[in-house]
Parts: C-alpha cells; structure tokens; sequence
C-alpha cells in the first residue's frame, strides 16, 4: 500500500529510535511517531513520507503503554529536553540498554552472544529527578515585550518561561527571578539573536553538590553589566552562593559560552567532591568554562566503574584522554604510579593542576591541546608510554589520529568512557580490528528522562 500525507493510520508502537520516537509498522513500512511509547496503540496522521518509512503525527492514543506514567512536567513535549519523560523509569532504562547493544551491535559489528558476555546491567538513578547541578536559561523578550526566561521549546529559539524544571535544582527559580528583576530595574536589555543587539544573553547556574556551593554566570554580549553592585547584592543573599561572573560573547552564534569570563564577586571557581568507592573524597574546583558531569551522584558510580576497568595496581602509567578538570586522571592517580591527562580547554587543565596540587596528589600532569595532536605529537618526538589509555571524549567521539596513536602505545588496557553509544561502537570497531577485544561494557544512566545515556567500557589487548 502506497501512504500519502494526512493520511490517518492507526499502530502498534513496538519500537523507540535513538531519539525517542516511537516505531511502528504496517506490512514492514515504518512509521516514526514522537511522543508514542513502546505498547501504545496510537492514531497518528502521515506528515512525510519517505522510501520504506514515514514521520507520523500522533493524534490519539487509542490505548496506552502499560510503561506510560503521568510525567512531573508540564512543559515536556514542548521543552523536548526530556524526551522520554512519559516512560516510567525502569522501562526508561530498559530502553537505554537496549540502545546501546543495539549500536554495538550494528555499528560495532559486535556479536549478540559476545554482548551478552560483556555487557554488565545498566546503573539506574534512585532518584530521576533534580539531579543535574548544572543549568543554562535564555533569557529574552515574549510578544509584549515583557523579559523571559525558561526553555527554547524543541528545534526553537522561542523561550516557553519555566525556571523550575524538574531536572534541575530548586535554586534555579529564585535566582532567575532576582535576575530579571536586575534587568527590569536597572534597564539592562536581552539579547536580541535576530539583530545582535541586547546585552544578557544566557545565564549559567551550577551547584557543588556535597559543598553547597553555587555559581551564577551571565553570559553578556559586552564588557560590563550596568549597576553590577545591584545585582551582586541581591544574589548573595541566596544560601551557598560562591561565585557571581560575567562571561563575554560578542559572536553572532548559537554557542552559548564566549572565551573570557571576569568574576564580579566572590571566587572564580566553586568546588565539589567526588567520593571513591573506598569513601575517599577528591576535591574538584569547576570553573565557568570547565565541563564538569551534570549528574554528579551517578557520575561517582561512573568513575568508579572506569576506576575498576583500569585494573590498577600502583605501578601503571596512564593517560587520561578528554581529561577536563582532571576528574577521571584523579581518580586514578590515587591507585597508579604516574597519570598524564589531555584537554583542549585550557581553563579546565588549570583547573586540573591546581585541583592536583589540593588534593595533595603529585603524579598527575597535565597537557593543554587536542587528544589527536597532543598524543601523536609525544609519541612521534618522546616515544611516550602506557599501560592503561582512558578516553572520555565528546559525542563526536575520538579523531582517527588519536585512535591509531592510542594503538601504536599498544597499552595493555584501554577505558572507553561514551556519552554516545554510536560514535563508541565506530571507534570499538577500530579498536578491536587493531588489537583489542571488548571485555566488559557498561552504561550508566547520568541523565534521567532524556535519551542519552553514558557507557563505560573496558578493552584487553589480545596478546598481553
Ligand atoms: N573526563 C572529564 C571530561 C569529559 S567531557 C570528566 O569526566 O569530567 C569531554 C572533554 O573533552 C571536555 O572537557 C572537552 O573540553 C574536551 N575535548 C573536546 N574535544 C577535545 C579534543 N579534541 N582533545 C582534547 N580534549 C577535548
């Protein structure tokens, strides 16, 4: 049968994709249909159509998935940020397992029966919500004119207004109102994307979770923020608060952070500790510019999982890939002889150092630049040498240069730790082609809600 938009079709929805979207098929030819869950009966109306698949809106739900829950947010179909927030979490998790086999095993290449022997349980959250430590609200103008901040609705540079989402802090709110009453007040504009005018432009709220520390940063498309002292009296007030920064973007871009940040009260950076298993606190400094886990309850059972893949004993050598402020490279510090770390920001690597030298820890040192030209680099002019390589990249995964380097060390072991299980399985496959074999995997669920889900893995060479 041949579909045509505006067609009305009902489905079985018996599958999700790696947005979220729901499957479902009709004599083989799939329908993508957003917001329907695995075990929905839906109604859904033929938007686009395409060889051997179709988009679909969904128009009723005829019965619902056993696994569909009443979700804590209003805004979530708009917001898009929690694409799965209408699954209940235990089927949430099943979902993400199953994501990240499915791409091991179609992307990888990996074998279904070597899967089942590699593949550990995923770690779930206790509690789905409230856990990111980390925030950025836009801040604009709605159709009257009046200053709002909230949430881009999905694919939109509109901003619905919501400061209180359930991801995040309850913090948040109070501060973005004290925020816009600055702004109000003291006549300060927002940014205006369409014409590159306007002043505020983003603001970024972080939190140390077992400090209680808070950071405010304004992102502005200037120098200064008028009357500073007036904002800087009002968010003081808000218990825990550390540090109050200005962060200068003058680009015509979507790129949220510019380059410089100048603190206007308080410290530069605020700190949090991350526990070993052992119960051992590391103390971590975060900067403005500095990527630091979102979710830093599941972040320690992450570390602590790469921690036991590296298998360490105290005499190893490792490097630590896509190190940021030294977190994972820490954490192994403690139980190896002499850990490197590689970071193209160079405000995370001086956090790096500094967070060594406060944790006492004198065996880890740092390399500013790119994992792809930083390694290479040393292995062609020093002949550097590892017995365990760690890689934490970006979703883009790691550049070939530095996967062929990483191979040409020949380290007994390699931890992949992924935040995108389609770049992980790509660069699992060079890996295991090149002497490696897959020999433990595990996902670990940092972010709640929405699709994404980080992987950590562990690679034997085969003739060590
Ligand atoms: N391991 C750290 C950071 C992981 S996030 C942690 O768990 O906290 C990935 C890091 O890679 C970021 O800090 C980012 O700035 C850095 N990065 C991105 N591209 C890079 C590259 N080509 N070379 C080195 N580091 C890079």
């Amino acid at each position: 049968m041949k579909y045509e938009k505006d067609d009305s079709v009902t489905l079985v929805i018996e599958d999700m994709g790696s947005d979220g979207e729901g499957i479902g098929k009709i004599d083989g030819f799939a329908f993508f249909v957003k917001d329907a869950l695995i075990g929905d009966k839906v109604e859904a109306k033929v938007m686009k159509v395409k060889k051997g698949y179709a988009y679909a809106r969904l128009m009723r739900i005829v019965s619902p998935s056993p696994n569909r829950t009443e979700p804590e947010c209003p805004y979530h179909k708009q917001c898009g940020g929690c694409q799965i927030q209408a699954l209940d979490y235990s089927a949430q998790l099943l979902y993400k397992e199953k994501k990240v086999r499915n791409n091991l095993m179609r992307i990888g290449g990996f074998s279904e029966k070597l899967l089942d022997s590699v593949m550990e349980p995923i770690v779930g959250m206790e509690h789905p919500y409230h856990y990111r430590n980390k925030a950025q609200f836009p801040i604009g103008t709605d159709k009257n004119g009046e200053i709002v901040t909230g949430f881009y609705a999905g694919r939109t540079h509109t901003i619905i207004p919501n400061t209180d989402c359930v991801l995040g802090i309850s913090e948040n709110r109070d501060i973005l109102e004290i925020f816009i009453n600055y702004m109000k007040r003291c006549n300060v504009k927002p940014y205006d994307e369409t014409t590159g005018t306007g002043l505020v432009r983003h603001v970024l709220i972080r939190k140390g979770f077992t400090t209680g520390e808070i950071m405010v940063c304004a992102v502005i498309n200037g120098e200064h923020l008028p009357q500073e002292d007036r904002l800087v009296e009002a968010l003081r007030k808000i218990e825990g608060m550390a540090s109050i920064s200005i962060n200068i973007n003058t680009e015509k871009t979507n790129v949220i952070m510019g380059g410089r940040c100048r603190t206007i009260w308080g410290s530069d950076t605020i700190s949090d500790v991350i526990h070993m298993r052992d119960g051992e606190g590391i103390t971590f400094a975060i900067s403005p510019l500095s990527f630091y886990q979102v979710n830093p309850i599941q972040t320690e059972r992450l570390y602590g999982i790469a921690l036991d893949y590296a298998g360490l004993t105290g005499t190893e050598t490792v490097w630590d890939l896509y190190c940021g402020i030294g977190t994972i490279s820490l954490f192994m510090a403690k139980r190896a002889k002499q850990v490197y770390g590689v970071e193209i920001v160079e405000q995370a690597i001086l956090d790096a150092r500094r967070n060594a030298v406060r944790n006492g820890i004198d065996n880890a040192s740092f390399y500013v630049g790119k994992a792809e030209e930083v390694l290479p680099g040393l292995y062609e002019k020093e002949g550097i040498y590892a017995d365990v390589i760690c890689v934490d990249p970006p979703r883009k995964g790691c550049d070939s240069a530095c996967l062929e380097t990483i191979c040409k060390m020949m380290p007994d072991r390699i931890v992949y730790v992924s935040c995108d299980s389609a770049t992980l399985a790509r660069d699992l496959k060079y890996l295991c082609a090149n002497g490696y074999e897959l020999r433990c995997a595990r996902a670990v669920d940092l972010f709640g809600h929405t699709v994404h889900v980080e992987v950590a893995c562990c690679l034997q060479r085969k003739d060590s």
